[in-house]
């Protein structure tokens, strides 16, 4: 049996061949432990984990390559970011934080936490109905006491691309910390820190194409972060444990790759994405489009299906087609999208919805192919 069309690249990317050479010698020859300097062994993983970290540097526009910590992924870079800068803002009196009903668990449930533990106060906005935050509803927000924003540069379930240089903009302006999850926004939008603003940004090596694992965190050298593990003092004692050298040899490489393909891969990808949306509007009748199509990432699409519940459609589509109705780390107790509660959909919009996710993979003829499949999966479970 043939595999399925895969169109869930929001949830995870396969590992680019190019990457996945980069990482090999790391494995076996020279897999000696970054930190013992004493001998080659270590000298010559020492050596490529800071070319790595000047790769990721680079990518990201950062200053110097010391503002760039490797972490376990995203997940861990939002906790590592918004637990130890909370420590010392609160301390501050400044433990007012402005974020979004959408963000990612990773920052949500880190952020409920606090909040649980009397150390912070969070106002969560509302995105608007077609999932975009206005600059003006933030700084509405914004209080004395307000010491941090935190907004994803791209969502995960829409692909709305947040206005982060606004709101970097407005967080230099009150002297605030800016932490933004650019898990999504990595390899497929160009970032530069200084010039959006951001002091804080969370990246992951599995979405552009990297091994899973691995992430970085770029720290400001103004912020100032309390550890919430410790151990060896790695990573400049934020991020203690011996460094899993091939996997950020390969995010490196993923990112190396990614931003070399950017703007070729966009165009591709947007055509065959909006080849996509039209031949579903073409041959289905009553579909939404959840969220802005002019705000949103190239590689994303989110619709509503009326009529019909998403995972009995994904269960019908199960050896053809992978997608997925929202977030794969809240698959699990999948309640319908909070994110398309937030924007105030109706719960047959919420329950009907599925995203697909484009990437570097995908093929024209995957999309001509996936076109027939969701129509007759759509007639069929409407009949
Ligand atoms: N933030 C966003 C926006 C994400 O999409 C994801 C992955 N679904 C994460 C954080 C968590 O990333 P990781 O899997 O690397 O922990």
């Amino acid at each position: 049996m043939e595999r399925a069309i895969y169109l869930d690249y929001h949830a995870t990317t396969p590992v680019d061949p190019r990457v996945s050479q980069e990482m090999f010698p790391f494995f076996q020859d020279d897999f000696g432990n970054a930190g013992s300097l004493s001998h080659g062994f270590g000298e010559k993983a020492a050596h490529a984990i800071d070319k790595s970290r000047q790769i990721v540097a680079k990518m990201i526009g950062a200053g110097s390559r010391s503002d760039v910590i490797f972490t376990s992924g995203a997940t861990e870079s939002n906790n590592i970011a918004l637990q130890g800068v909370l420590k010392v803002l609160s301390k501050q009196g400044k433990s007012h934080v402005v974020s979004s009903a959408i963000e990612h668990k990773s920052v949500l449930d880190v952020l409920a936490c606090l909040e649980d533990q009397k150390l912070i106060d969070v106002s969560y906005l509302s995105p608007d109905k077609d999932g975009c935050f206005k600059i003006n509803a933030i700084r509405d927000a914004l209080r004395p006491d307000t010491g941090l924003l935190s907004f994803m540069f791209v969502n995960n379930e829409i692909g709305i691309i947040n206005p982060i240089k606004d709101i970097g903009e407005l967080s230099r302006q009150h002297g605030l910390v800016f932490h933004c999850d650019a898990t999504q926004a990595a390899g497929k939008l160009p970032i530069n820190v200084d010039d959006l603003g951001v002091d804080l940004l969370s990246i992951s090596a599995h979405k552009i194409y990297g091994p899973k694992g691995v992430g970085a965190l770029y720290v400001r050298n103004s912020c100032r972060l309390e550890p919430i593990i410790y151990g060896g003092g790695q990573e400049r004692g934020l991020r203690p444990g011996t460094l899993p050298v091939p996997l950020i040899v390969g995010l490196a490489k993923a990112f190396e790759v990614a931003n070399l393909e950017m703007s070729a891969e966009a165009v591709r990808i947007r055509r065959m994405r909006d080849e996509l949306l039209k031949g579903l509007s073409g041959g289905i009748k009553d579909i939404v489009v959840n969220g802005s199509m002019e705000q949103r990432l190239y590689n994303n699409l989110n619709i509503s299906f009326l009529g019909v519940k998403s995972d009995t459609l994904m269960m019908n589509l199960w050896n053809d087609l992978a997608v997925s109705s929202g977030s794969a780390c809240t698959s699990i107790n999948w309640e319908g999208s909070y994110v398309l509660k937030a924007m105030g959909a109706t719960s047959e919009r919420v329950n009907s919805a599925i995203r697909f996710g484009l990437g570097r993979m995908t093929t024209d003829d995957e999309i001509a192919k996936a076109i027939p499949i969701l129509r007759a999966a759509v007639a069929k479970l409407r009949a």
